[in-house]
């Protein structure tokens, strides 16, 4: 019997160059739309097509999408989408982004492919932005509760070695194993998520209190509490809390580390970048001494989603959780040890030539450029508007004076339908605020100004 391809296939194979030039006049359009389109766009409910027995092709299933979706995406990688942490994309990144895809090289494998090699070329250049020293090994993952995800499972393995009857707990598991306590000051959802994911459960977190009027964590009040645990235990530190971008005193929590026997985790999914910066770049103090720092390309490095990354110092620690072995593996030591998955895509290409085609420089004047714009927008907040934090890096954290939940939902409506901004909500010491997170490398002082004058219409409207 003969087997045949699709004969559809075989057409768009032969056809593929007008396929790609569709597809990058469709990414085109988009991109060229970035600055008018809304950075809130509210989807329609768009009929589900039903799968087809015979396939249109790509280039019809390309038009298909950008008539049917496309005018409903955002511009979620435009210069004034503030909310979350969400960076637009570089023009190097993009083209990285893309050619992964069509190089789509098997990662699994450092033996048939330069592909491995070149993620760690990628790391080495972070590891010089962010002045991590040699020791720490790194590896490429989907973003930044991934990357939280692995540097505590490496830190779950180290720390249940050093219990009194130490357990291997990569090879024996949780069950009936004492509880090993994570603390931190204002750790970010993501932290608890990797815990219940770990089997350590969310209730292995301790909040610790933070000093008076910041999202960082009193050194004393942890060192007392690890004082009272004893050792081991871990801790998870903040370069840059989502609400208000505060930061961890990071040495100070080094030293503590240090003298209590814990694990230090450093979440620098924000603000790893101050390091390009040196104006901020003594918030990362103490960096270099941390256990594991996770951190996010997608974020302020402007590489398309989705691209986090986990340093460690430990990798034995990391490469028992996950190691995965079989004969066809083969020898060797190949990423796939060291993270979640085993096969996926060539995740570092895009952060490559960004790092490559922008260099210090680049990074360093997008860093600041975002610095200067929130720093602008909390100077110029309408009079309608109070500050809520100082802004210490990137986020504005602020409130509607005397606003409660109820208008402060309204506030945000009335932004989005307006078609200027996109923000996102919070609560700051039981206050409803909102926030403005500055990560596109875009954004400039005009975006600032509209910002201001749409804040100023939203609250006339909310009020
Ligand atoms: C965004 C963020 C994360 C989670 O990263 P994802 O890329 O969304 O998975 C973790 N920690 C902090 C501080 C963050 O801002």
């Amino acid at each position: 019997m003969r087997v045949h391809t699709p004969a559809v296939i075989d057409d768009d194979w032969a056809g593929l160059d007008a396929i790609l030039d569709d597809a990058r006049g469709a990414a085109g359009a988009y991109l060229a739309t970035l600055r008018a389109r809304p950075p809130a766009a509210i989807p329609p409910d768009v009929p589900a097509p039903a799968l087809p027995e015979d396939g249109i092709g790509a280039r019809a299933a390309i038009a298909r999408f950008v008539r049917d979706y496309e005018p409903h995406l955002s511009a979620s990688a435009g210069p004034r989408y503030l909310g979350f942490v969400t960076g637009g994309t570089t023009p190097a990144a993009l083209a990285g982004d893309w050619l992964a895809s069509a190089y789509d090289q098997n990662l699994v494998n450092d033996s048939d492919s330069i592909a491995g090699l070149a993620e760690r070329h990628a790391l080495a250049m972070l590891r010089d932005l962010f002045g991590l020293p040699g020791v720490f090994e790194g590896a490429f993952v989907t973003g930044g509760t991934q990357a939280n995800l692995v540097g505590l499972a490496a830190a779950r393995q180290w720390a249940y070695r050093r219990i009194a009857e130490p357990i291997d707990i990569a090879e024996h598991g949780l069950a009936g194993a004492p509880r090993v306590p994570v603390l931190g000051g204002a750790p970010h959802a993501s932290v608890g998520k990797a815990l219940a994911i770990l089997g350590w459960g969310r209730a292995a977190l301790e909040r610790v209190g933070c000093l008076p009027g910041r999202q960082a964590v009193d050194p004393a009040a942890l060192d007392a509490r690890l004082a009272h645990h004893g050792a081991p235990a871990v801790i998870v530190a903040n370069a840059g809390d989502v609400n208000t971008g505060d930061f961890d005193d990071l040495a100070a929590l080094a030293d503590i580390a240090d003298r209590r026997g814990a694990w230090l985790h450093v979440d620098g999914a924000i603000g790893l970048p101050a390091a390009c910066a040196p104006s901020h770049a003594h918030l990362l103090r103490g960096l270099d001494r941390a256990d594991s720092v996770s951190g996010d390309a997608h974020k302020w490095l402007n590489v398309p989603y989705d691209a986090g990354f986990i340093f460690t110092r430990h990798l034995a620690a990391q490469q028992a959780v996950f190691t995965s072995t079989a004969a066809y593996f083969g020898a060797g030591d190949p990423l796939l040890h060291r993270t979640p998955e085993n096969s996926r895509r060539f995740r570092a290409l895009p952060a490559l030539l960004s790092l490559l085609a922008y260099g210090r420089r680049g990074h360093r004047a997008m860093i600041e450029r975002a610095i200067a714009c929130a720093a602008r927008l909390a100077a110029s907040l309408p009079p309608a508007f109070e500050l809520l934090a100082p802004v210490r890096l990137n986020i504005v954290c602020f409130a509607l004076r005397g606003a409660d939940e109820a208008t402060t939902a309204r506030v945000l409506r009335a932004l989005h339908h307006d078609g200027v901004a996109f923000m996102t909500p919070t609560v700051l010491d039981r206050r409803p605020a909102l926030r403005a997170a500055f990560s596109n490398w875009a954004t400039d002082e005009h975006d600032v100004k509209l910002v201001v004058s749409a804040l100023e219409a939203a609250a006339r409207r909310a009020a």
